[in-house]
């Protein structure tokens, strides 16, 4: 366990990013999909684990490319210095061509308004823009139905200043037990692809199907050319069937300090509503972490944390700023204990599926909805080793 730099000031909340789990993730996915290329996606702030950090350490470890969703996080990528390609999943719009263009990205193209207005900057500038062109098969957010794809695809080959680098789809379905959806999605893609075979990539599976379905040489695989891996990166599954034996390991945890310790006697309460009534003499302690923080507020009353290697429950209701704990039942809490929201402390561990299952969502949201006022701490051999914060976003030496 890692401690918050004091540089931080007073409020004690900060994210442990293990840059040993993620190169340990990359690896194992990799070796599950080699010769295909891998993609880490490190869109939404890595999911919440910081994107420059966590591409850097990806990249490390072989990972040939990044994914972001949107231009202004492929912009950060590069801010850092980062030169791997740079595939933008999301809608861009033409109006962002010259951003595209500039920071050297790969956006997916979903129509012929980017691609023209690519193909205009690109020429004026010497430039060669690789592009994606999604197809739908069934999922029905940006992609293109097969004729229009092909047709979309040799107008950007057509087109000066232009690269159609990959052809890609996404699953809708592939972390459920049943797979038939997925293969009917994965054959829309191979028949176009049939009629593109001058089209060098093409990429369909992200980490449900990398899990999932047999590895690579197996001659079921759905890896192809290429694999966006996201969640599994972090140390999570899509779903509990997406390779259970998988080694995964989480790679953040969330943690703050016990502020204060105070006594309650019964019928005293705790919070917004008074949902926590203390039924024995009780002990209570404050942590300055909240729903702000992306401590999700249907937690209140079911979630636990851990306090000296304890599940301590929380009380009452999240606050934006501040939670309770019950340490009743934990002997000796006293102000500046760690308290571990989320991740390992001794041999108790709260990961993001148990915080999901609480807050009635999924791992990637609460992943993802750690918010950015929550400062990263990234290790290496368990030491701190660079830090990230709201004001100085770009990782600096711990
Ligand atoms: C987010 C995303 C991924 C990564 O998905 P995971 O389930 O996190 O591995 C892959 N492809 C596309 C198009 C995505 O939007």
């Amino acid at each position: 366990m890692a401690f918050a730099p004091r540089q931080w000031g007073a409020r004690p909340v900060w994210a442990e990013i293990d840059l040993d789990a993620v190169a340990h993730n990359l690896k194992l996915l990799a070796a599950r999909v080699r010769p295909a290329r891998v993609y880490a996606v490190v869109k939404a702030n890595a999911y919440g684990h910081g994107a420059v950090a966590v591409a850097r350490a990806a990249l490390d470890a072989g990972a040939d490319a990044l994914a972001v969703a949107a231009v202004d996080e492929g912009e950060e990528l590069r801010r850092a210095g980062i030169a791997a390609p740079i595939l933008v999943l999301g809608h861009t719009p033409a109006s962002d061509a010259e951003r595209v263009v500039a920071h050297r990205l790969e956006p997916a193209v979903g129509g012929p308004e980017l691609v023209e207005a690519l193909s205009a900057l690109a020429r004026a500038r010497g430039a060669e823009v690789p592009v994606h062109v999604e197809l739908e098969t069934g999922f029905g957010r940006h992609g293109v139905p097969p004729d229009a794809a092909v047709a979309l695809a040799e107008r950007a080959r057509a087109l000066p200043g232009l690269r159609v680098k990959a052809l890609f789809t996404h699953f809708a379905t592939a972390d459920e037990d049943e797979q038939e959806f997925t293969d009917r999605q994965f054959e829309v893609l191979a028949g176009a692809a049939r009629r593109l075979p001058w089209v060098g990539e093409r990429h369909c599976s992200a980490s449900a199907s990398v899990l999932r379905r047999p590895c690579a040489g197996s001659g079921t695989t759905l890896a192809l050319d290429a694999v966006r891996v996201g969640i599994s990166l972090y140390g999570y599954r899509p779903g509990p069937g997406c390779g259970p034996d998988v080694d995964l390991r989480p790679v953040l945890s969330l943690r703050s300090r016990v502020a204060r310790v105070a006594e309650l006697a019964p019928g005293a309460s705790v919070g917004y509503g008074r949902t926590w009534v203390a039924r024995r003499p009780s002990r209570i302690a404050l942590v300055m972490a909240g729903y702000a923080d992306g401590y999700r507020r249907s937690l209140g009353n079911q979630a636990h944390a851990i306090v000296r290697g304890r599940r301590a429950p929380v009380a009452g209701r999240v606050s934006m700023d501040m939670i309770v704990l019950d340490v009743t039942d934990v002997p000796g809490v006293v102000p500046g204990d760690v308290a571990t929201l989320l991740g390992a402390d001794g041999a108790e561990r709260v990961d993001a599926d148990e915080l999901a299952r609480l807050a009635g969502t999924i791992s990637y949201e609460i992943l993802a909805g750690i918010s950015a006022r929550v400062p990263r701490l990234y290790l290496r051999g368990g030491e701190a080793v660079e830090t990230s914060t709201l004001n100085q976003r770009e990782p600096r030496p711990a």
